[in-house]
């Protein structure tokens, strides 16, 4: 399928060039993480970083091949999308704390890249954006949600002609901007925190090296073309490719895309009327447009289909009528490169961390619903956390329960159609609609 491509925005401005070997040798491992994306290379450094000595990370073609290093680097405040639907199982008092917990993604984030120096382009900025009038009073409530969670950060809301003071377009009606977001590189946000798990902690990383084969037991090994890997506990980490290699975490996730698009490099003054503070923006509908400018002055625009579930055959032109709709004023400019991936899903829209039912050293995280970049920076510092033996964090969100989703092979496309129209109806009764 052709959005498996992966030449994107990101491979061609990397900046770090790894190379990490295959695996070709029988070895021992404290923790073996499978999945070379945020999920595991988060999980690999906070474990390193908690003094955690023989890790051992191996990814099947090469790190950040999957949404990790397509996504579109927008960094935005929370974790899943409808907490509404966890909320009769974790209570109010559950939910409170993950809100807590969602406000710190960005903060982590902003954090590595210091200590590490890790080259990532991070820039404060993100903007929310709404159409309507119920869109507006939704902002409005979120303002003071998002006020009530942080005092760092700067965050205000603007409606009527002065939404245009942070976005160069007329078709929004209300923003709500949080100066604690905003948006980063992620390749070579998660290429530098390889470099450092490698460098600094000794971590050992093969690319090109799958795992094929798991056995589970006390020790658990991984079987891989050319060696194996024999490990106290290990980490399933592979998202949407997991490719039903673990049939318990292959039920309760389901495909399904995401397209971007970016621009030729625009004129200062061009880059200066889209985006005067140089940010990230969405809408908030039930399926975001999202896009950002980029430091070499280029437009990432990104979306998904709203309804019906397909990969466009053209994802340039379908990308650029959904950015002209936007932006009217880009009619002539060149679209230099698109792109798209599989993103995981979940029935409740909320992602999933804990162990196997049957296999207590076998962790696992997936099923960012398209939401990964910020989440996954919290997720797996609690993910750690249960690794190391357990805490409140770790039992609240390995709570949250992973229903399987029917049909999912046989009829995915329909299953995502369903789920994309009974998300925008709820949305509307959210007010995102
Ligand atoms: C087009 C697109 C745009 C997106 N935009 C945004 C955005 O702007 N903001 C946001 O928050 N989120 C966004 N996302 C979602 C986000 O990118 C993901 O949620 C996140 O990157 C998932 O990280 P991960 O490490 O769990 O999975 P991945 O990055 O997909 O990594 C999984 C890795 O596992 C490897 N693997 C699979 N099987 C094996 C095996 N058997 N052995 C070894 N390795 C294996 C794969 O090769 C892959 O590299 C977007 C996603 C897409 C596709």
């Amino acid at each position: 399928m052709h959005v498996d491509e992966t030449a994107t925005y990101y491979t061609a401005t990397k900046k770090y060039f790894l190379n990490f070997p295959q695996l070709e040798q029988d070895i021992d491992a404290d923790v073996v993480i499978i999945g070379g994306g945020f999920s595991g290379i988060h999980t690999a450094l906070e474990l390193a970083e908690q003094g955690v000595k023989n890790i051992v990370v191996l990814e099947a073609r090469y790190l950040g091949f999957g949404g990790s290093g397509r996504n579109g680097g927008q960094v935005m405040a929370g974790i899943g999308h409808d907490l509404d639907n966890i909320k009769h199982e974790v209570g109010e008092e559950g939910l409170k704390t993950i809100f807590e917990l969602s406000e710190l993604g960005p903060q982590i984030m902003r954090e590595r890249i210091q200590k590490y120096n890790i080259d990532a382009d991070f820039t404060n900025g993100y903007t929310y954006l709404g159409f309507n009038s119920r869109q507006a009073r939704t902002l409005k409530s979120w303002e003071k949600q998002f006020k009530t969670m942080n005092n760092r950060d700067e965050i205000y809301y603007l409606e009527g002609k002065d939404v245009q003071k942070v976005i160069g377009s007329e078709v929004y009606g209300s923003a709500l901007v949080h100066m604690g977001g905003g948006h980063v590189h992620s390749l070579n946000l998660l290429l530098g925190e390889a470099k450092a798990c490698s460098e600094i902690y000794g971590v050992k990383i093969f690319e090109h090296t799958p795992a094929v084969e798991i056995k589970y037991g006390k020790k658990v090994t991984v079987r891989t073309a050319k060696g194996c890997i024999t490990a106290n506990k290990m980490v399933w980490a592979c998202d949407s490719f997991l490719n039903k290699l673990e049939p318990e975490l292959h039920k309760t996730t389901i495909n399904t895309y995401a397209f971007q698009l970016m621009t030729e490099p625009l004129s200062d003054e061009l880059i200066n009327k889209i985006s005067p503070i140089r940010g990230a923006y969405s809408d908030i509908r039930p399926v975001i447009d999202y896009y950002r400018v980029t430091k070499e002055n280029r437009l990432l625009f990104g979306a998904a289909t709203p309804l019906v579930d397909y990969v466009p055959q053209d994802l340039k032109e379908w990308n650029r009528q959904l950015m002209l709709k936007v932006f009217p004023y880009l009619e002539h400019v060149k679209i230099d490169l698109a792109w798209g991936g599989p993103m995981a899903s979940t029935k409740n829209l909320f992602p999933q961390i804990g162990t196997l039912k049957d296999h207590g050293n076998v962790f696992f995280v997936q099923g960012y619903c398209g939401f990964g970049v910020t989440p996954s920076q919290i997720i797996c510092k609690i993910l750690a956390q249960g690794i190391l033996g357990g805490s409140e964090h770790f039992k609240l969100l390995s709570s949250v329960s992973k229903p399987e989703i029917p049909f999912k092979d046989s009829m995915r496309a329909t299953m995502c159609t369903l789920g994309k129209v009974l998300h925008q109806i709820k949305g509307y009764g959210q007010g995102r609609r």
